[in-house]
């Protein structure tokens, strides 16, 4: 049934329109977004007040790992379900499971899941009228190909360099474009065979990220050659001058750090918790990249909503331990954060705390901008017609009060 919302505050990409007014069309879809002034519900159409709440796009995170106690490595389609229910309380209404550092056959099985998933328009977990979850947007395929010495809080041991003959079998679960289910893959850019994968993920449409790398900026400045568009979680496991002093002492080289900040060409994406990221590297990262080149992203393992205590990050078979106390999950043996375990709603809230950002700038980075760099922006990540009606309806502090999947409330 069609539906018209009105009374809210709609954050659309470059302004907040108040007293607005969203048109819903049968097919879940916005038919109309701005003023409420003059628009009147067609014949049928249910009416929602929106209460003066904001309005926003359903968040889109474009790299998580887990939540609810489970991790997309787990593999199967009970673990898909719990971390994509959990995120959805968080106002994730698109998400791509992202992979993790594992075993040839536990890859596999996460990815034969995501493609369950996205065959059925991102929601084919979930029977029909039985619960409710963020959308698969599809796989973002992340370990196994990292650095070595770069693998952060990834096991290292079973970290190695692509070779066809193992990730043909990934590719064949195709790119997005071409039907497929595998979004976007990183790899780092310095190790064999780095460009051979990239090149043949690209022939498919799956668009390429390079993190949890060592690489110099020449070997960055290489890699946009083959299709590098995008850098994963920026000042996290990879590479700056620092770093690469340790190797050549001097001149002092640019890192992967330093390409993600100077090269237009790329994108990146930021862990905003509030742990991982002082004020003043986020305020860095967006002063530099600006709104439509940066993402918020949760990097989430599977310790959301779950109390203080031990965890497996990655598998349950293999998975590599750590420890989440008081908001912040690291390695048992302590040192820096290893991963996060909050939701996107805490990351917009805590990026528009510590740099003071518009608010469209940065609801923007939590929607349209994931949405572009996933490839699915023509349909999703704003309130625009012809969009998805994924919605939330949000109190002055930012914090989750509604939320609508393809223009149906969903009960949180
Ligand atoms: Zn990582
Ligand atoms: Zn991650």
């Amino acid at each position: 049934m069609p539906a018209l919302l009105r009374g809210g505050s709609l954050i659309l990409p470059d302004r907040v329109v108040e007293d607005g007014a969203l048109l819903i069309d049968d097919a879940g879809r916005i038919a109309a977004a701005g003023p409420a002034a003059g628009k009147e519900a067609p014949g049928r159409a249910a009416e929602i007040d929106l209460g003066g709440r904001l309005v926003a796009p359903g968040f889109i995170d474009l790299h998580c790992h887990g939540g609810g106690g489970a991790d997309f490595m787990d593999g199967t389609a009970e673990a898909f379900r719990t971390v994509l229910e959990a995120h959805l309380r968080h106002g994730t209404t698109t998400l791509a499971p992202t992979t993790t550092v594992a075993v040839h056959e536990q890859i596999l099985a996460a990815l034969e899941t995501c493609a369950r998933a996205v065959r059925a328009g991102g929601f084919g977990l979930f029977d029909e009228g039985r619960g409710a979850g963020s959308r698969v947007a599809g796989a973002h395929f992340y370990g196994p190909y990292f650095g070595p010495g770069a693998h952060g809080c990834h096991p290292a041991e079973p970290v190695r360099a692509p070779v066809p003959e193992e990730f043909e079998a990934y590719l064949a679960f195709g790119g997005l474009p071409e039907g497929g289910a595998i979004a976007c893959a990183t790899v780092a850019p310095e190790v064999p065979g780095a460009e051979a994968f990239a090149r043949a993920a690209r022939r498919r449409g799956i668009r390429i990220h390079a993190g949890h790398s060592n690489a110099t900026l020449s070997q960055v400045e290489a890699s946009l050659a083959w299709g590098v568009g995008h850098v994963d979680h920026l000042f996290c496991a990879m590479s700056d001058k620092t770093k690469l002093r340790r190797e050549e002492p001097w001149p002092m080289r640019a890192g992967l750090l330093e390409a993600a900040l100077l090269l237009d060409e790329l994108s990146t994406e930021v862990i905003a918790d509030g742990v991982h990221l002082d004020a003043g590297l986020l305020r860095l990262a967006y002063r530099t990249k600006g709104p439509d080149r940066l993402a918020l992203v949760s990097d989430c393992n599977r310790a959301l909503d779950r109390p203080d205590g031990e965890y497996l990050f990655g598998p349950e078979a293999g998975g590599e331990p750590f420890v989440r106390r008081g908001g912040v999950c690291m390695p048992p043996d302590g040192g820096g954060p290893a991963s996060s375990c909050q939701g996107m709603d805490h990351m917009v809230r805590t990026f528009r705390e510590l740099t003071g950002a518009p608010l469209p700038e940065v609801v923007r980075m939590a929607s349209l901008t994931p949405a572009r760099i996933l490839g699915i922006d023509a349909r999703a990540g704003s309130l625009e017609a012809g969009k998805i009606a994924d919605l939330l309806v949000l109190d002055e502090g930012l914090r989750l009060e509604r939320l609508f999947l393809q223009g149906r409330e969903i009960v949180l």
